[in-house]
């Protein structure tokens, strides 16, 4: 089932997501439905605070369905280990229509339960490295936005008030 994606301003984005549980069916379809909903969208990452769930989960797949073991699902992730920096062109589907280069480090370890509920381990770089960045920072309450400084941040915020007044948003 596909499911709203909030916008930077709704609450849900902008608190730190509860770990889960246990990952039980109910949680299972959670995932579908946000595997379904990024497609869709489409992206390359959507975090379970973007449908307004404030659960640690996110799904990614930088391939955007064209290579299947490029799917991955992670519940309850912590960073292992960071090193390095790059600077990309990052967006966000809960602000679309905005774009903006943020730093983020080059290589990432990643560890967390997977849709079945078991263990995993994932090294990423480059751009797998990023959009785990990006999907943590949602677990956290960060949105790209958040992390950009002075005239860059102010003209995006006033752009997305100016939307969410006249109901475009
Ligand atoms: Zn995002």
């Amino acid at each position: 089932m596909l499911r709203p994606i909030v916008r930077y301003g709704a609450d849900v984005l902008h608190r730190p997501a509860a770990p889960v549980a246990d990952v039980t069916p109910e949680i299972q379809t959670l995932i579908d439905d946000m595997i379904q909903t990024m497609y869709a969208a489409p992206g390359i990452g959507l975090a379970a605070p973007q449908v307004g769930v404030g659960l640690q989960i996110f799904v990614c797949d930088i391939s955007v369905g064209r290579n299947r073991a490029d799917l991955l699902t992670f519940v309850n992730p912590a960073f292992i280990e960071r090193d390095g920096m790059q600077l990309e062109e990052e967006g966000c589907l809960s602000a679309p229509g905005f774009n903006a280069t943020v730093a983020r480090p080059s290589r990432a370890i990643l560890k967390g339960l997977d849709r079945e509920g078991q263990e995993q381990t994932v090294e990423a770089s480059g751009l797998l490295a990023r959009c785990f960045q990006h999907e943590m920072d949602h677990l956290d309450g960060t949105l790209f936005v958040d992390r950009l400084r002075g005239l860059q941040k102010d003209l995006i915020l006033r752009k997305v008030r100016k939307l969410s007044r006249s109901g475009k948003w």
